[in-house]
């Protein structure tokens, strides 16, 4: 399989080099040529498969092609190493949770995924020499790609992430690590910190001194992998429809989880339609309304990880779909909260159903309680455990959530960061330095 770039002016590239560049030439975004429906059968028969069956089937669609298939199972298998399961919040509404995973965030599949396949690549190439990972993180995307890649050889990562802006958990997550994981504390925000990745992929010097790579959600290693929820979502909820239609909402900031999930629709996964849920990062909610796509600075938000004012991910829907808003906005819709509204929705949930929503997972909930019709059924996904944000989340409910044992085990780290200006001329120097 080849992989174009959204921007259209780059040569087609193999699934290694974009694995291995992340971004093309021309500064797009690579999509594969094309995407196979997955066959019937599969479809009728998934609700006896497991995850792990599930997700090497969709893999073998995407990657059967480039990856030995003995190598492609262990890289399923290895990543997919916990549950995703349905949760029923209310008769028709009902949790996906994907925080299961190491660090309980939903960007564990990707990162792993990826961790792993570019290991495969730098293996069988054979050439020597250290590839580095530069990612930028307004939070769970940090920890879940340092988790990933940790002790992975012949990989150096490097995390950057706003100084002040992540919450103290989701910090000790990405910097007690060591290894092969540096952590770099930007002075500035998450846009500030993309900013200066973008940058230092396009310097002609310092990408002659190191091997780059990304491992924001733009490397289709990272992003793809994560459609393998969806059609594990439909194989769980298939039984439970009786007849009525599924909507997927997906809370939403670069947009990478909810491509991936329309990625699988375009593979066939009868979704009827999509809602993406922001705060108040609301970019791709005005685009729906107005068919202007007007990227703008980010604003700091209770659901911080979807604190993005230009989602990167936007330019694969726009391509995915011919760049027609009326197919966008026909298939997909919008919901946009303020931390009010998310506070809110997180005590009213916990008051009539117990459930405990993380402020990501409430957007979602939220648009659902708010957007579902008669003969409809919703499934939103929770995106992180609550107890990532415990100290908000403690505080709008009133209550002392329990922290995880893995996380906790986190806490006990030392935390180890560089500190560093949003200057790229500052990051440069420090990475010619290594
Ligand atoms: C990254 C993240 C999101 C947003 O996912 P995108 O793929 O960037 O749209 C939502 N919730 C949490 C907890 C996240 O970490």
């Amino acid at each position: 399989m080849k992989y174009y770039s959204t921007n259209g002016k780059a040569p087609l590239a193999s699934l290694e080099k974009a694995v291995v560049k992340g971004l093309a030439e021309d500064r797009g975004l690579y999509m594969p040529e094309r995407i196979e429906k997955m066959p019937k059968a599969f479809f009728e028969n998934m609700s006896n498969m497991s995850f792990q069956d599930i997700a090497y089937n969709v893999a073998s669609n995407f990657f059967g092609e480039d990856v030995d298939e003995d190598a492609l199972q262990d890289i399923v298998y290895d990543t997919l190493s916990f549950d995703c399961p349905v949760v029923k919040v209310t008769d028709n509404i009902y949790s996906l949770e994907l925080f299961h995973g190491p660090t309980l965030a939903f960007k564990d599949v990707g990162a792993r995924f990826m961790a792993r396949l570019l290991g495969y690549f730098i293996g069988k190439s054979g050439k020597s020499g250290l590839v580095n990972v530069l990612v930028a993180t307004s939070g769970d995307t940090g920890s879940a790609v340092a988790n990933g890649f940790l002790g992975v050889e012949g990989i150096h990562v490097y995390v950057l992430y706003p100084k002040g802006k992540v919450s103290p958990i989701q910090e000790c997550q990405f910097t007690t690590l060591g290894q092969n994981i540096t952590a770099i504390e930007v002075d500035g925000v998450f846009d500030d910190c993309q900013a200066l990745v973008k940058s230092a992929f396009m310097d002609d010097e310092l990408n002659k001194h190191m091997k780059l790579t990304s491992a924001n959600s733009i490397n289709v290693a990272r992003f793809l992998p994560q459609s393998f929820y969806y059609f594990n979502a439909y194989a769980r909820m298939k039984e439970k429809l009786n007849g009525n239609k599924l909507v997927m909402c997906v809370p939403s900031g670069n947009f990478g989880n909810i491509c991936s999930a329309l990625f699988g629709h375009e593979m066939g996964l009868p979704i009827d339609r999509f809602i993406a849920a922001n705060n108040a990062n609301d970019v791709f909610y005005n685009y729906l309304q107005t068919g202007q796509y007007n990227p703008k600075p980010s604003v700091q938000t209770l659901a911080n990880a979807m604190d993005v004012g230009d989602p990167s991910n936007f330019a694969r829907i726009y391509d995915l779909y011919g760049k027609s808003h009326a197919r966008i906005s026909q298939l997909i819709s919008g919901a946009t909260y303020s931390d009010e509204q998310i506070a809110e929705t997180m005590r009213q949930c916990y008051n009539e159903t117990g459930y405990i929503l993380d402020p990501h997972g409430a957007c979602g909930y939220r648009a659902l309680k708010e957007g579902l019709k008669e003969g409809e059924i919703g499934v939103f996904c929770e995106t992180a455990h609550p107890a990532k944000f415990k100290e908000k989340v403690d505080a709008i409910l009133g209550a002392d959530i329990e922290i995880p044992a893995r996380l906790r085990a986190f806490m006990d780290g030392e935390k180890q960061s560089v500190e560093m200006s949003k200057d790229f001329a500052d990051f440069k120097q420090y990475l010619m330095h290594q």
